[in-house]
């Protein structure tokens, strides 16, 4: 085995050669981008007939010489479901089994790290509460990483020579499972200073130590960024950051409003996904709406019965096919997101299209007194967990109720020492958490799931 180290420098210089690349990309008129994306969708579903024993028996048929996006509704669609039940055999590497990987996710505490020397993986569960394993190549770890950063990358060399390198801080999950905080890790550099705070870390933390490194960009969970503003309102957190990016969760228009408030700067939203990395981004040129990655991703919105639904109308969810990330073919992969395709193309000139900003509701943070509590202090743990596949968090007036439909004989008693050792760190006065296995949990009309159920006031 090489070390961490090495592999990671020489991870750093592919990902700078490949910068270049990906920046001119986002210049590319929409013709040239839907040639690539065919181009793509072609060596992927070759890549899965030739490579994934799941997908071959799916796609056996598929003539891939008349394959093209037009033809994309001819291939089956997949669900999270699919992937977490045939995970051995969709992989195009066999070494990479469930429980290979989620053995290697189980010893990610804290620390970045390699699986066969060229693999990284990553726990989420989603907007839905289902919980996902993803396993990123290579190249594709390179590619998600430049994906959410490639338009600040451009911004930053077009910015006058500064007097010290950027710096960029998160305020995001403090855990390595989440693919965008250990791809942050794996290619820090001195060139782009990174510090990374936990959304589960007390807020005066948090504050001290950006007052502290002064961020030219501020990337963080939506929720956080809320909280951070209101410092910032108060007087008590004093950074001039050039930028100020949400993501994963919606950016909910008076949220937006008190950052801009906050900061007086362009205020970027991100909607991403463990799956893809980002999927789009915030034109801060044109004005409003996101740019999709039209060069690395398929995005078919479509009705909740998967009917195509044309730009201007609101579709329940998207088939999303990543074209990147070859170790794990998403062909037509749902995601029960509701999104808006724009009609018209974006005021900057890009080719790539636009979507409305993704709305949807945020997870509810809990209130204990003054004691705010962030979702991510109950959604890191939990979905670190293999055993656990849904949750559903209730607060009480000491903690949480946790219910969780788990995949064989559970012990949810180290889950809840767990919390409540957290809550105690952030102050709540002696917590209590209750965790108890349930078959299924109770959903809204539509399928979605409300995660987190604050006490009612
Ligand atoms: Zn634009």
């Amino acid at each position: 085995m090489t070390g961490y180290e090495e592999l990671r420098l020489r991870h750093v210089r592919d990902a700078m050669a490949a910068t270049g690349e990906l920046i001119g990309r986002l210049d590319w008129p929409a013709a040239r981008l839907a040639a690539h994306r065919g181009t793509e969708l072609r060596r992927l579903v070759r890549t899965a007939q030739t490579a994934s024993p799941w997908h071959r028996k799916r796609l056996e048929h598929l003539d891939l010489d008349s394959l093209g996006e037009a033809s994309l509704a001819a291939l089956p669609t997949m669900t999270k479901d699919d992937l977490m039940a045939n995970f051995d055999e969709i992989v195009t590497d066999d070494r990479l089994r469930l429980d290979v990987v989620e053995g290697h996710l189980e010893r990610l505490t804290g620390a970045d790290a390699y699986l066969f020397d060229r693999y990284h993986a990553g726990a989420s569960s989603g907007s839905t509460g289902r919980r996902g394993v993803f396993v990123y190549d290579w190249d594709g770890w390179i590619t998600g990483y430049l994906g959410v950063l490639r338009q600040m990358l451009r911004e930053l060399a077009a910015w006058p020579q500064a007097a010290h390198p950027p710096v960029v801080a998160t305020v995001a999950s403090g855990t390595a499972t989440h693919i965008f905080n250990s791809a942050m890790r794996t290619f820090s550099t001195p060139r782009l200073a990174t510090r990374a705070f936990a959304v589960s870390q007390p807020v005066a933390e948090i504050v001290a130590g950006l007052n502290d490194c002064q961020p030219d960009l501020l990337f963080g969970y939506t929720s956080a960024l809320g909280g951070l503003a209101r410092q910032a309102q108060a007087g008590r957190l004093s950074i001039l950051p050039r930028f100020v990016i949400a993501g994963s969760e919606p950016l909910l228009p008076e949220i937006r409003a008190e950052l801009q408030q906050a900061w007086g700067v362009p205020v970027l939203n991100y909607y991403a996904c463990s799956e893809a990395g980002a999927v789009a981004i915030s034109c801060h040129r044109g004005g409003d709406g996101l740019h999709l990655a039209d060069d690395l991703l398929i995005v078919e919105p479509v009705s909740s019965r998967g009917q195509p639904v044309p730009p201007g109308g609101r579709a329940d969810k998207i088939y999303l096919t990543n074209l990147f990330n070859h170790t794990l073919p998403l062909i037509r992969y749902e995601i029960t997101d509701e999104l808006t395709l724009l009609d018209e193309p974006c005021r900057c000139g890009s080719g790539h299209r636009l979507i409305a900003d993704p709305q949807g509701r945020l997870d509810d943070t809990f209130s204990y007194g003054k004691i705010t509590v962030h979702p991510h202090v109950f959604r890191s743990p939990l979905s670190r967990r293999r055993d656990i596949i849904e949750y559903q968090v209730q607060q009480t007036p000491r903690g949480a109720l946790i219910s969780a439909v788990c995949q064989g004989p559970a012990n949810l008693h180290d889950l809840e020492a767990e919390l409540v050792s957290r809550l105690t760190e952030l102050g709540v006065p002696s917590p209590k958490v209750t965790a108890i296995p349930v078959r299924a949990i109770r959903r809204h009309e539509g399928g979605k799931l409300q995660r987190f159920v604050p006490l009612a006031d």
